[in-house]
């Protein structure tokens, strides 16, 4: 059997590889590692427990007991490994995402996108909230409601006066 194979009849049980892996207990890099193999060995932990939730084919008999300890301690480093690098590739995205500076854009008075580079991992410039996600605390998201409704309601009464007059 094949990796895509394997993928395969995953698919067709309708699981997904994170629900494969917890229906099995194994973790999930473990089945995208076995997905993206050429051959899928049977006799392997990861794969005995798929077994469990998957309909696959018998391992060789014979098989499990003539292989030597060496042989399945190589498999599972072999397979750490792989986990491992996968875990050091997510993590690596993460850091240049959280450097990534881009083209801020926000509207600005004069009502073109405003060209500023943006916080490190922010999608706005300092300028246009890039430093600050907002009130967090109860009393700071009172004050800054209070500050809005001051303001639209000096508004709405100059709006009017503008009308009445
Ligand atoms: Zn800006």
């Amino acid at each position: 059997m094949t990796g895509p194979e394997l993928a395969a009849i995953r698919k067709t049980a309708g699981l997904s590889q994170a629900e494969l892996a917890q229906r099995a207990g194994i973790g999930r890099h473990a089945v995208s590692y076995w997905e993206n193999r050429p051959s899928v060995d049977l006799r392997a932990w990861a794969i005995s427990r798929m077994a469990k939730v998957l309909e696959l084919p018998k391992p060789p008999a014979l098989g499990w007991r003539l292989r030597s300890t060496w042989e399945r301690d190589l498999e599972a480093q072999v397979e750490a490994a792989f986990i491992a690098r996968v875990i050091r590739l997510r993590a690596r995205t993460e850091a240049a995402a959280a450097k990534r500076r881009v083209i801020c854009e926000a509207k600005t008075r004069k009502g073109t996108p405003c060209r500023c580079k943006s916080e490190p991992g922010k999608r706005r410039c300092k300028f246009h909230g890039g430093k600050s996600t907002g009130a967090k605390t109860p009393e700071g998201r009172e004050r800054i409601g209070m500050a809005q409704r001051q303001r639209w309601a000096k508004w709405r009464a100059e709006r009017l006066n503008n009308y009445q007059a």
